[in-house]
């Protein structure tokens, strides 16, 4: 049987800028905007979702840009860096693009056996890293300014600091399917699959002070779950750990549950369908403004609140 949780299905963080987040992760990073749509709890603030060509389920990486938020502070109880996944012959391209953008980074280390490892941050603060490694068969998107085959392919892992790992690591372990990979210091890497997209690290930080919420830090993480079947048993089970998950949403390209994890961050469980293609043609994703039904009717009032934006990947070639 499959396991009730394949991997990561997205990360959603908080943005200042729009025109700016848009530039950096379509134009610097070379993802693809798969699609532009509103907050469907907040249709005042832009949507943004970055993946692959598709955007397939752990390459998604979606913000809500605030213009004007005030900037949060990484810290426990939240999910500060957010890796994707490069092959290792990309490595002096890539650091070559970063220091082209002037763009800061960390020198690149070796982390775990196979994996290199560099750190840098977005614009608003948002913690990032490649990791070079040859173990992901995934394709990048080819068809932005960043060649295929240097592309980012999805997220390698993403790394939680926590107070202490074990609360966490239960619920992963015994509601989420996860085992424990591997572990060096204070960092254990917790997965559904042993592949990248699928890697949770827990930090224990206790001497770190809390993490703050505002632009350039991580609203929750999203798991993928193969279907709504799947997902109401997952839900049965974090009712039983007592950690009072919402209804099933519909979030069109997708239905989510959430709740809180212990530690403080926020959870999501998410449908790895319909995908984006539901509304929209495969070549043109990202491209026109989608609003859920609920708010079509408001489409001009929308539309005047939020500031135009611009994709050009060919300028960032
Ligand atoms: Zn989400």
């Amino acid at each position: 049987m499959e396991n009730l949780i394949t991997g990561i299905h997205h990360i959603t963080a908080l943005a200042g800028r729009t025109q700016e987040n848009i530039d950096f992760y379509t134009g610097i990073l070379g993802l693809r905007l798969v699609k532009k749509t509103v907050n469907f709890d907040a249709p005042e603030v832009y949507h943004f979702y970055y993946g692959n060509e598709q955007g397939n389920p752990g390459s998604i990486l979606t913000f809500f840009p605030y213009n004007k938020l005030s900037r949060g502070r990484h810290g426990k109880g939240m999910l500060n860096t957010t890796a994707f996944s490069v092959p290792v012959s990309s490595q002096n391209y890539w650091l070559q693009r970063l220091k082209r953008y002037y763009i800061s980074f960390k020198q690149p280390q070796e982390r775990f056996e196979g994996e290199i490892v560099v750190y840098f941050e977005d614009k608003d603060g948002l913690g990032l890293e490649l990791v070079f490694n040859d173990k992901d068969e995934r394709n990048g998107y080819g068809g932005g300014p960043v060649p295929g085959e240097y592309a980012i392919k999805g997220f390698y892992n993403a790394e939680i600091w926590e107070e202490g790992y074990e609360r966490t690591a239960g619920l992963l372990t015994e509601q989420l399917n996860h085992t424990l990979i591997s572990e060096k210091g204070n960092r254990f890497r917790f997965a559904a699959n042993d592949l990248p997209g699928c890697y949770i690290d827990i930090l224990c930080m206790p001497d770190s002070l809390r993490g703050l919420a505002g632009s350039g830090t991580v609203h929750h993480i999203a798991f993928a779950t193969s279907d709504g079947k799947s997902q109401l048993e997952i839900r049965k089970k974090i009712v039983q750990r007592m950690l009072n998950p919402t209804p099933v949403i519909d979030r069109d390209y997708f239905t989510s549950v959430y709740f809180r994890e212990l530690g403080g961050v926020l959870f999501e469980i998410a449908t790895s369908g319909p995908g984006f293609a539901i509304d929209e043609d495969k070549a043109h994703l990202g491209e026109a403004l989608k609003l859920p039904k609920q708010y079509e009717p408001y489409r001009n009032e929308i539309e005047k609140v939020l500031t135009p934006v611009n994709v050009n990947y060919d300028e960032w070639k």
